[in-house]
C-alpha cells in the first residue's frame, strides 16, 4: 500500500510533504512526487523513481525550490505503467488540475478513450491520469473545485483515495475516498490529508 499527503498551511508546505513521504515509506512504494502551487499560481512538481531520498536530492539540486502553502504528494505501488518519472504522481490536466491517487480506477480504459475524443492529452500510462482530466472537465461546467470533484467522483468505478488542488482555486485541497484510507488533521497554522495518521 501506498500513500498520500496533502497540506494548505501559513508556511512553505514542501518540507512538511517530504517528511510525511518518509513516515508512509514503510507501506511499499516504487517512486514518488510532489506538487506545489507558487505564489502566481502555477504548478512546481518534482518526481523520482525510488527511495523518497531522490526526491529529496531532487529538489535539493533544483535551481528554483519549490516553494508555496499549499501541495500535494504521493509514493507510489504501480498498478499501471511501470515505476518511471512520467508515471509517478501527483498528475496534472492543463495546468488547472493536480490530482494523487492510490487505488484503482477499474474503467480508466474506457475514460480514457472518451478524454481522447474531448481533447485531452495524455503523459502517463496510469489509470490515474483521466481523474486529473475528469475533474478539469467538471471545472468547466461547475463553480467551484468541490463541485468539480464531487461530479467527476460519480464517473469513477474502483478504489480511490484522492487530494486534487487546482491553480484556479487556489486556497483549498479537496480529499476523497472510496475504499482506500485517508485522514484528515485540522491544524492551528495549517490543514493536512494523509493516508494514515502516521504521516
Ligand atoms: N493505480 C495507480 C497507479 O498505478 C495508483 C497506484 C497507487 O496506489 O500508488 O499509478
Amino acid at each position: 500500500m501506498c500513500g498520500i499527503v496533502g497540506g494548505v498551511a501559513n508556511n512553505n508546505i514542501t518540507p512538511l510533504l517530504l517528511e510525511g513521504l518518509k513516515r508512509l515509506e514503510y507501506r511499499g512504494y516504487d517512486s514518488s512526487g510532489l506538487i506545489v502551487l507558487s505564489k502566481n499560481n502555477t504548478f512546481n512538481r518534482a518526481r523520482s523513481v525510488g527511495k523518497v531520498q531522490n526526491l529529496q536530492n531532487n529538489l535539493k539540486t533544483r535551481k528554483h525550490k519549490i516553494i508555496g502553502n499549499i501541495g500535494i504528494a504521493h509514493t507510489r505501488w504501480a498498478t499501471h505503467g511501470e515505476p518511471s518519472n512520467n508515471n509517478a504522481h501527483p498528475h496534472i490536466s492543463k495546468n488547472s488540475v493536480s490530482v494523487v491517487h492510490n487505488g484503482i480506477i477499474e474503467n480508466y480504459i474506457e475514460l480514457k478513450a472518451l478524454q481522447l475524443k474531448q481533447g485531452y492529452e495524455f503523459s502517463s500510462e496510469t489509470d490515474s491520469e483521466v481523474i486529473a482530466h475528469a475533474v478539469d472537465l467538471a471545472m468547466q461546467s461547475c463553480n467551484t473545485l468541490l463541485s468539480s470533484v464531487q461530479k467527476a467522483i460519480k464517473s469513477l468505478k474502483g478504489s480511490y483515495g484522492l487530494g486534487i488542488i487546482s491553480s484556479k482555486q487556489p486556497d483549498i485541497i479537496i480529499a476523497a475516498r472510496s475504499g482506500s484510507p485517508l485522514v484528515i488533521g485540522l491544524g492551528e497554522h495549517g490543514n493536512y490529508i494523509a493516508s494514515d495518521q502516521m504521516a
